[in-house]
């Protein structure tokens, strides 16, 4: 690529963008005086809790799609990039439900839940983006299929997989979620166990399959999508459900909605690992 001065101030903008998140600060030791005095079943409640480490040494990427700031920054998303064999946009803006909620927002504030869930399982999180913010874009696919494979970004050890979190923008009438993995052949086969491992746990919490793409198998398989061909580690992309639809709208939007597609994932990562 011939490299010009703008496209540095742009890839440099986008690695800051996707810097992974900080670990968290370790929470301080209870002070021994504290043990003295706290009823012994809530001292052993909170010591299971704290044992439940069932994701200690695993890694997981957390892809939350798009970015609140792409459409103000038409220019830099619209550059193409390698995809995978293919030249696409960098990014895309993403849909938002009539109201105006957007799928930025909506695949934030479920990665964030899910991050919180896993971390408290043990787990190392890394996520391609680290805001949600008006005034940012991006990372371009690139970047979002790369991230936690082997050797990128100094990376010794492969990530052990990778959820990539969207919500559609189809027509008002249908309803439901519905999981992508890539079509290629010689890609990582396991893709398809950590889509299916995706699938069950949203039909088990109550989530609906899509009314109105996959023949109802709530599963496809595509090459287009450079989030997915890019990626060397197990990686399942979700719309986790139609946004323009105005039942999915709610649930979407909703603090509890968010937290249930959350814990569905959280149930995904562990039966894929375990
Ligand atoms: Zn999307």
């Amino acid at each position: 690529m011939h490299v010009t001065p703008a496209v540095v101030v742009a890839l440099v903008g986008a690695a800051l963008v996707a810097a992974p998140a900080q670990a968290p600060q370790a929470p301080s030791p209870t002070p021994a005086t504290h043990a003295r005095t706290t009823p012994a079943a809530v001292v052993a409640a909170l010591s299971t809790a704290a044992t439940d480490q069932s994701l200690k040494g695993r890694t997981i990427v957390i892809d939350p799609g798009h970015q609140l700031g792409n459409s103000r920054f038409p220019r830099k998303i619209n550059r193409l990039v390698d995809a995978g064999g293919l030249r696409k946009a960098c990014n895309t803006t993403g849909t938002a439900t009539a109201s105006g909620y957007a799928e930025a927002t909506f695949t934030w504030r479920v990665a964030v839940a899910l991050r919180k869930q896993l971390r408290a399982k043990g787990a190392t999180v890394v996520m391609t983006r680290d805001r949600n913010s008006r005034r940012l874009w991006g990372p371009c696919v690139d970047i979002r299929g790369k991230l936690g494979n082997k050797g990128y970004r100094g990376r010794e050890r492969a990530a052990d997989l990778k959820l990539s979190i969207h919500g559609d923008g189809a027509a008002r009438s249908g309803r439901g979620f519905h999981v992508i993995v890539t079509g290629r052949r010689g890609a990582v086969v396991r893709s398809a166990r950590l889509g299916r491992e995706v699938r069950a746990a949203l039909d088990e919490r109550g989530f609906r399959r899509s009314t109105y793409t996959a023949g109802g198998r709530g599963f496809v398989r595509r090459t287009d999508l450079g989030t997915l061909n890019l990626s060397r580690i197990p990686t399942a992309m979700v719309e986790l459900g139609n946004m323009r639809n105005p039942r999915d709208a709610r649930t979407m939007r909703s603090a509890a909605g968010q937290r249930r597609y959350a814990r569905a994932l959280t149930t995904a990562v562990e039966a894929y690992l375990r």
